[in-house]
């Protein structure tokens, strides 16, 4: 799995599959949060998603739930997210 840094999600998400499709924040300016300072923000290239979720369905884990990964996927575009709901379909 590719993961480019640590998994920030909430508490009812802890079942849940972890799916890197950003990685960082694209903010990144808030003075309380220390997430993301040591990573820069980026977007998985499709390659990466195509490789994980080939690793999930190899691993033969039985999943429900996929939780998208990194401080901002709802950054991407309409296209781009059906585009990932595609794949992981
Ligand atoms: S992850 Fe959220 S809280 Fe943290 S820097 Fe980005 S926008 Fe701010």
């Amino acid at each position: 799995m590719h993961f480019s840094c640590g998994i920030v999600r909430p508490p009812y998400e802890a079942g849940s599959c972890f799916l890197q499709v950003t990685s960082g924040c694209s903010h990144n300016k808030c003075r309380f949060c220390t997430f993301y300072k040591e990573a820069p923000f980026a977007v998985s290239p499709e390659r990466e998603i195509r490789e994980d979720l080939q690793e999930i369905r190899d691993s033969g884990w039985k999943v429900n739930r996929i939780f998208l990964q990194g401080a901002d996927p709802f950054l991407l575009s309409y296209g781009r997210l059906k585009r990932i709901m595609d794949l992981i379909k």
